[in-house]
């Protein structure tokens, strides 16, 4: 349950505040339709992460066992080509026309973005956007492009000759280009987060008064250990979770999209229209 004093210490902190940054995992997205990770049927209970987030994972899973891979990629694409900002971007976009905000995010759904907020890094990449093996960004893809890869990867998952069709299927996220490979602009398991975002995003933190840790479980390294880095430097840290969210200044208790907005109104009196 919400407390109204913990609200109200909340706003006053952050008129109060100079520099925000916000720190955002896959519960900011949880109510545009995407799961987290590692709740109560997240992608990790049917898809283990030690097989589907590695490099070596996928090949090999695309290798021996291609329908499987394909069920998985439509599970990962489709939401986020559905998917909308919803009450708790729109608040952090809004948040910015009183204070400056810095958002730093772990999602690679590209919502903050579409929301408005302005200044985002996108520590673990983003599923819109492709890159070489080195890294170097090639191409911005849009949500109706991902939608017909996820269409077809459901159709590959079905069909008799899963793996040529998932090949085929997955053209515009991997292949050849000029630049050479081309892969997902996305971090997996045991590979270097994204530059210039993450020593952008450490400055942030060091810099920064006030800190929103929004949804996120706080397990994935080294991201996780930026709210540690804006308190050792000062900065007060709220953290807007329904669960135990870890060390923080405050716990507002609730979904980022009904917290959020409200902290905004009582903060501010601005009310966020989507
Ligand atoms: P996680 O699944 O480990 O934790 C999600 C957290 O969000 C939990 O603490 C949960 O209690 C909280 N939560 C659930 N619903 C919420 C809501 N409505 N409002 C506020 N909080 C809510 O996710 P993580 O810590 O972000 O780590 C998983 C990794 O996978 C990260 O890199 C993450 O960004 C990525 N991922 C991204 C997306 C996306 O791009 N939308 C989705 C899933 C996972």
């Amino acid at each position: 349950m919400l407390d109204d004093t913990d609200i109200r210490i909340a706003a006053d902190w952050l008129r109060d505040a100079r520099r925000v940054v916000i720190f955002s995992g896959a519960g900011v997205s949880a109510e545009s339709g995407i799961d987290t990770f590692r709740d109560d049927g997240g992608l990790w209970i049917d898809f283990p992460p030690e097989t589907f987030a590695t490099v070596r994972g996928i090949l090999r899973t695309a290798l021996l066992r291609p329908r499987r891979c394909a069920e998985f990629l439509h599970r990962i694409l489709e939401p986020i080509a559905q998917a909308r900002p919803n009450p708790a971007h729109q608040a952090l976009a809004a948040l910015d026309r009183h204070v400056e905000t810095i958002v730093v995010t772990q999602n690679i759904d590209g919502l903050h973005q579409q929301a408005g907020s302005p200044i985002v890094h996108e520590i673990h990449g983003s599923l819109l956007e492709t890159c070489t093996l080195r890294g170097r960004f090639v191409k911005l893809l849009n949500r109706a492009g991902l939608m017909q890869v996820s269409g077809a990867m459901s159709c590959a998952a079905r069909s008799l000759f899963p793996r040529l069709r998932m090949l085929w299927a997955m053209r515009p996220l991997v292949g050849l280009s000029r630049h050479g490979l081309v892969r997902p602009r996305v971090v997996l398991f045991g590979e270097a987060l994204c530059e210039p975002a993450w020593t952008e995003s450490l400055a942030a933190a060091r810099t920064c008064d006030l800190m929103l840790v929004v949804g996120t479980s706080g397990v994935v390294l080294p991201a996780a250990m930026l709210p540690s880095e804006a308190s050792a430097n000062g900065a007060r840290v709220i953290a807007i979770d329904p669960d135990d969210a870890g060390r923080c200044d405050l716990w507002l208790r609730g979904a980022a999209g009904a917290v959020l907005p409200l902290l905004l109104r009582r903060a501010f009196g601005e009310t966020t229209e989507l």
